[in-house]
């Protein structure tokens, strides 16, 4: 086993002070409580963040509150100029951002790019918003009488998001919330704060007016005030299920309108007929990469028949070739894990997996890299059974499991009893089969010979049973209605020669 690492705390005087961002201003916290940001590829601290207090949420949303009712009067077309200056601002940034990103997640350079990238493309999406808030018409539905539909904002919306997407998913956000004409609360993860504070000096710097934007920092006395407020319309959640439940059952108990994405335990089923080296290349780099800390990671292979034993040996071949390494070094393919615990905690499922049975094919503590890092080489666990901690947990870190199962049948219903229902990929070369199994799949999300089946940001993201908690999938069309609400017109303009006093129900004909 390798041994515990210790997180090593940097020099008080260089630990740069992270705080909130409120009315288009940077403010520090005052609510005396932080916590530490570090650096996971060195295992050293390199910052502090501010915890939210009650009142330093209550100022946010002040500021968004009163931002509201000019922000929802800029015209469509503004806010589409806006849009695309915030979309210009965020590429040629990139860079920046990425580089924030490797520094207090930890995950490799070139990852971090590809995180900021699928984020710009929800807010590309955004920018065509005049044609996203279109309403419907109908004329002469009576005599002289029109209806049309019209979408409009909630008011102040929040958002809480996890750490192991600290640019996208808040994109996947404040994006369309913004664009719909909403003002918006980030509380981004305390691990990872700073890309939030950079975005949000973006996002002043392309025209967006004060308070249309705000970042408070903080743990679940920021939450909880957010969960309470009176002025918070709607709150959208990514992050584990059992927080994500937990906001979605006091978020509506107050009367918000709620989205909470949760965890995930996501299936690669590969039948016998599979181009085996297709899905052993697929597996490996959807469980490993991001150092496997991906709600939409393959955490769980499914082999089917004969599939099995050729499959993990490819696998295996594979595992070797994975360079775990600085998130800053071009040649790593797999940071470190985010915290010392949780890499830990991790790794504790190796030994679990062995004391309950599993084999084990690559222990990922003996090809961990020397050094302070929270780092953990790749992980192989074959012949796991449902029962298994290392099957019913979301490990969220590079240990890939292997299921075994006898049919297509047995496959599907292993699937379909798992708590969780986020993505699942399907490989195989039978297109009927594959039709079939987007039939009977239970989850929200699903590859074929695609093992992270993301939604593209014109379609809409989010997973089913413990997956999801709310009716509404994130980003997308479905984002768009979130954060609206529908408004319909019955109209008639004034004709004196029809006018009477009709006590009788509206009738249209
Ligand atoms: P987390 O649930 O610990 O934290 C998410 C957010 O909730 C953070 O902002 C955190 O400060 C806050 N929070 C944590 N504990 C809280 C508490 N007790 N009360 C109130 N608020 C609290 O999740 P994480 O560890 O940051 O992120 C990893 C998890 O997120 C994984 O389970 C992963 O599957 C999930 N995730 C899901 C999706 C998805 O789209 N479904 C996407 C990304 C991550």
């Amino acid at each position: 086993m390798t041994e515990t690492l210790e997180q090593k705390e940097g020099p008080a005087t260089e630990l740069r002070r992270i705080g909130h961002w409120i009315g288009g201003q940077p403010v520090t916290g005052e609510s005396g409580r932080s916590g530490p940001v570090y650096n996971p590829a060195l295992g050293v601290q390199t910052g502090e963040v501010d915890f939210a207090s009650v009142e330093d949420v209550d100022r946010a949303v002040a500021a968004a509150r009163d931002a509201f009712s000019a922000w929802r009067a800029v015209s469509l077309s503004q806010r589409q100029e806006l849009l695309f200056g915030i979309q210009r601002l965020v590429r040629d940034r990139r860079e920046q951002i990425a580089k924030i990103l490797t520094d207090e997640h930890g995950k490799v350079f070139s990852d971090a790019l590809g995180e900021v990238q699928r984020g710009l493309e929800v807010v590309e999406f955004a920018c065509g918003i005049p044609t996203l808030l279109k309403g419907g018409f109908s004329e002469q539905v009576s005599t002289g009488i029109d209806v049309y539909s019209i979408r409009q904002p909630l008011g102040v919306v929040a958002g809480i998001t996890p750490f192991n997407f600290p640019a996208m998913v808040p994109m996947w956000m404040w994006a369309p919330a913004i664009a719909c004409g909403n003002t918006f609360v980030l509380k981004p993860s305390e691990k990872d704060p700073s890309a939030s504070l950079f975005v949000a000096e973006l996002l002043k710097e392309a025209g967006v007016p004060d308070g249309v934007f705000n970042v408070v920092h903080g743990d679940k006395v920021a939450v909880d005030a957010i969960l309470a407020h009176a002025d918070i319309a709607a709150v959208s959640f990514v992050g584990s299920t059992p927080i994500a439940r937990y906001i979605y059952e006091q978020g509506t108990a107050a009367g918000k309108r709620v989205q909470a994405l949760g965890g995930a335990k996501n299936h690669m089923v590969v039948l016998p007929d599979a181009d085996i080296d297709m899905a052993a290349d697929a597996a490996v780099s959807a469980a490993y990469g991001s150092a496997g800390e991906r709600c939409m990671a393959i955490s769980a292979v499914v082999a089917v028949g004969d599939a099995g034993d050729r499959l993990v040996e490819a696998i295996k071949e594979r595992l070797p070739k994975v360079k775990v390494g600085p998130g800053t070094d071009p040649e790593s393919e797999m940071g470190p894990l985010i915290t010392r615990e949780h890499r830990d905690k991790v790794a504790s499922y190796i030994d679990h997996g062995s004391e309950q049975g599993a084999r084990v094919v690559a222990d990922g503590r003996e090809t961990t890299p020397d050094g302070d890092g929270f780092f953990l080489g790749v992980s192989l666990l074959d012949n796991v059974t449902p029962e298994m901690d290392a099957y019913k947990d979301e490990i969220f870190g590079p240990v890939l499991v292997v299921t075994r199962a006898d049919t297509y049948d047995e496959a599907v219903e292993l699937v379909n009893e798992n708590p969780y229902g986020n993505g699942v990929a399907l490989f195989t070369r039978d297109g009927g089969v594959a039709r079939q199994f987007q039939f009977d799949i239970e989850v929200g999300m699903v590859g074929i010979n695609v093992p992270i089946p993301v939604p593209v940001a014109y379609y809409s993201f989010g997973g089913w049973k413990s997956s999801l908690f709310g009716d509404s999938h994130i980003y997308g069309p479905e984002g768009v209605n979130f954060y609206t609400r529908g408004k319909v017109v019955t109209s008639r303009w004034p004709d004196p020669a029809t006018s009477k006093v009709d006590l009788g129900f509206p009738q249209t004909r």
